[in-house]
């Protein structure tokens, strides 16, 4: 099982309790950055390139608290930085868990040994470890060589001592299937309950900005990685995203799906963007002008981004939506999309397409968008 029945059952009320209530816009996950320093200094990462005096900064538990009781999401995820750099995480979990709320702390996992005894495993807990693929493919984009043994190296400890754990990967421009299909076999042999995939965002502040994927191509990596999959992989993502990842549907963001709250506030709109932040969770969800954001308002920020924080709710949405959205994640969890041309695709050139920005009036580059279908 993917995810356990009771965080199935506890999203799935979540959601329809919202949808009953006729709230239109209401928030899945919320994405807790208690802190931006890290062990690593990964070059796509766009979290990291703070002064000092930010990176020293952190979230009190009591601040965490009380955005987790503001925005009242089933779920937490628990990015950074490095979340097990922030000397009170285990009081922050302790406190998360309290509140049955099914938390995903994201890591790097180079201190996740060390570190394991400040927690208790919980259906509740699960490490999200961050892990690009395969050995040398992974010390490549977190640029340290052993970062992949020391991370399975905590991850065999986390599993052998009965916590959840799963994986989250980024994949850029280069990537290979078939190494990432082989990478997948790995992480179901170490033992993970699940992985998550999805595409690198094109942080400006991130250091290496040759590699990341522009929409028709992520399509056709996703299309070749995910398509034929293996009856023993897991994944731990809603499967209509995962379809929206493959080029099999296409939806709107939905940026306010999963809020994103740090040492500066409410984060305008999502967790890749910084227009601004709000003091409060309602004002957030007030004052954001939600129009101006996704890949359909022309902002060019949005142009290539079908990352999950923006799209996953999407998914989750069209899911409860009707039974027919019901019957199709239904059918998407029993297929494994055979599918014989997938690979030969990625040899394909896209074309780039000429886009104006109706909101901002800015003519987007032709470099920066590409065709949208496959
Ligand atoms: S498209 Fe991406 S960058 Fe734009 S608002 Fe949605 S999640 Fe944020």
């Amino acid at each position: 099982m993917a995810v356990p029945i009771s965080q199935m059952w506890t999203v799935a009320t979540y959601v329809l309790r919202q949808r009953w209530s006729g709230r239109k816009r209401y928030p899945l996950v919320l994405m807790l950055e208690p802190l931006f320093r890290c062990n690593l200094a990964c070059a796509g990462c766009g979290k990291i390139q703070y002064p000092a005096h930010i990176l020293k900064k952190q979230l009190t538990p009591e601040e965490c608290f009380r955005a987790v009781d503001e925005c009242g999401t089933p779920m937490v995820s628990i990015p950074g930085g490095e979340p097990l750099l922030h000397p009170q995480i285990g009081e922050i979990v302790e406190g998360l868990v309290a509140r049955k709320k099914y938390i995903y702390l994201c890591t790097n996992a180079l201190l996740l040994k060390e570190k394991l005894h400040l927690f208790k495993p919980s259906k509740y807990l699960s490490f999200s470890v961050h892990m690009d693929g395969q050995r040398d493919h992974h010390d490549f984009s977190v640029c340290l060589e052993g970062g992949y043994d020391k991370a399975i190296e905590g991850i065999r400890e986390a599993v052998s001592k009965g916590f959840r754990v799963t994986t989250n990967t980024t994949l850029f421009d280069g990537a290979d299937p078939n190494s990432v299909r082989a990478f997948f076999d790995e992480m179901m042999q170490v033992g993970v309950e699940s992985m998550m995939v999805a595409p690198g965002y094109t942080y400006e502040k991130a250091p290496d900005q040759k590699h990341f994927l522009g929409r028709a191509r992520s399509r056709r990596l996703f299309r070749a990685i995910l398509a034929n999959r293996k009856k023993s992989w897991r994944f731990n993502a809603s499967p209509m995203y995962m379809e929206f990842l493959m080029g099999k549907r296409d939806f709107s963001c939905t940026p306010w799906g999963m809020p994103t709250y740090n040492i500066f506030g409410w984060q305008k709109p999502c967790y890749l963007l910084q227009d601004g932040y709000a003091d409060s969770f309602a004002e957030l969800m007030e004052a954001t002008e939600w129009a101006h954001y996704g890949t359909e308002s022309g902002n060019p920020k949005c142009a290539n981004c079908m990352v999950h924080s923006g799209y996953e709710a999407s998914g989750v949405n069209f899911t409860f939506s009707s039974l027919k959205g019901l019957w199709a994640t239904a059918k998407a969890t029993m297929t494994l999309y055979p599918d014989h041309g997938a690979l030969d695709l990625l040899s394909q050139p896209v074309k780039p397409v000429h886009a104006k920005n109706p909101l901002v009036n800015i003519d987007v580059p032709q470099t920066a968008l590409e065709e949208t279908h496959v």
